[in-house]
């Protein structure tokens, strides 16, 4: 079989960084044809001197010489391109089959649509793109032929155990007709499941990148602890999956083992297991629809003992709650929602907002944004985003 031509649209980061672990085990099925970095120019560079891959994108013409002089000072003969448009170039090159969209925010939805408007397949790790523009990405994928695999974990065991004439085609049928009766979307609750709900407004960054199972980028895993994550996660696999709101149950699961069901008419529920390694989903993505060596432990039953289950808690969680009523608003709320949670978890993160301000700002956002956006086109998408990009500083700025 001849092998993929890969790009990995941000190959610094966690999953790009598994990504490339995974690639390495198969020199014979996979090539990289270009990688992708906002910062960390060393990495990018031993990652290019590893894999030679003929391009090397970075955000800025700075970076971007000081890249060039180091790779062309060890002997490798990797171009360094730089800015979005060739992001987008790589991400759509005739030359590549295959591409892993694992940039984090808003930042990756251009490259990722670039890839699907290309036919490619496209491995979405990137849940940004489908919060911000769901319909409009699913209709492209479909269009241009794209073929699309769910990296997320979950969405990934979605798609294991859904028939695979619905999963590889979801908007040719539905899920009733494929006897779905509802996806059950596990989540571990992040490291605050069980914190008196009185010190939430102390959580430091450092307490809210500490994530109980998974190892993750800075941003995933304050979603995580604010259960933001399973909300944009919800508005994923309904994008993904062609699936209501009301086919999606939220289920507290905290030792995220099982990374998901599905329930059919008849009452089986169908599940993936495995060690939470980011490896498994994305090994199952590149080798599809065969299976692959990922590296990952196996799992062990015997040392997990116990699987609970508990329902999510609202009160505890607003940003769950909000990303629900976004998707439910429909419209551009749920890019409204995304770029304010991007703005209020950078602010966290730098220390300009406390931890139970992440929900406030979010709130007050959609409130001014409600009425004043449309999804219509992409352009109307990037104007929601960018207003509510607006309104998030103006409220961080108020509160100074
Ligand atoms: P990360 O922060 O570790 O890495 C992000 C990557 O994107 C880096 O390569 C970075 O250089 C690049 N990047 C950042 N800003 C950029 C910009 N403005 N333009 C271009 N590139 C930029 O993030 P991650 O944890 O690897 O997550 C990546 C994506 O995958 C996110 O959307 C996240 O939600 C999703 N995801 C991650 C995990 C996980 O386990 N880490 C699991 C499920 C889904
Ligand atoms: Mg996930």
């Amino acid at each position: 079989m001849a092998p993929q031509i890969l790009t990995v649209l941000g190959s610094t980061g966690s999953i790009g960084v598994s990504t490339l672990d995974v690639v390495a085990r198969h020199p014979e099925r996979f090539r990289i044809h270009a990688l992708t970095g906002a910062t960390q120019l060393e990495k990018l560079h031993d990652q290019c001197l590893a894999f030679s891959p003929r391009y090397v994108v970075v955000l800025a013409e700075p970076a971007a010489e000081t890249l060039r002089a180091r790779l062309r000072a060890s002997g490798s003969e990797t171009e360094v391109l730089c800015g979005e448009a060739a992001l987008e170039r790589v991400a759509s090159d005739p030359a590549v089959t295959t591409v892993m969209a694992a940039i984090v925010g808003a930042a990756g939805m251009r490259p990722t649509l670039a890839a699907a408007r290309a036919g490619k397949r496209v491995l979405l790790a990137n849940k940004e793109t489908l919060v911000l523009a769901g319909r409009l990405f699913m209709d492209e994928a479909t269009r241009c032929g794209a073929t699309l695999l769910p990296i997320d974990s979950e969405h990934n065991a979605i798609f294991q155990v859904l028939p695979r004439a619905y999963r590889e085609a979801p908007y040719a049928g539905t899920l009733c007709a494929a006897g779905v009766k509802r996806i059950l979307l596990t989540a571990s609750g992040g490291p605050f499941r069980q914190r008196p709900l009185a010190t939430l407004a102390d959580v430091t960054p450092e307490e809210a990148v500490r994530h109980p199972n998974w190892s993750m980028g800075r941003k995933i895993s304050v979603d995580s602890a604010s259960m933001m994550n399973k909300g944009l996660e919800v508005i994923e696999a309904r994008w993904l999956f062609n699936a209501d709101v009301d086919d999606i149950a939220v289920v507290v699961h905290p030792q995220s083992i099982v990374h998901s069901m599905v329930e059919y008419v008849d009452g089986s529920v169908l599940a993936q297991l495995g060690a939470p390694d980011m490896r498994i989903p994305i090994t199952y993505g590149l080798a599809y629809p065969e299976r692959a060596e990922s590296g990952a432990a196996s799992l062990d039953l015997f040392s997990v003992g116990r699987l609970d289950f508990e329902a999510p808690d609202l009160a505890r969680f607003p940003c769950l709650r909000l990303a629900f009523e976004a998707l439910r608003a429909g419209g551009a709320a749920t890019a409204v929602l995304n770029a304010a949670n991007e703005v209020a978890v950078a602010a966290f993160l730098d220390r300009r907002l406390g931890y139970t301000g992440i929900p406030a700002l979010i709130d007050a956002v959609l409130a001014e944004c409600e009425g004043q956006t449309c999804a219509e086109s992409l352009d109307a998408l990037m104007d929601a985003d960018a207003l509510a990009r607006e309104r998030a500083d103006a409220w961080l700025g108020a509160r100074r």
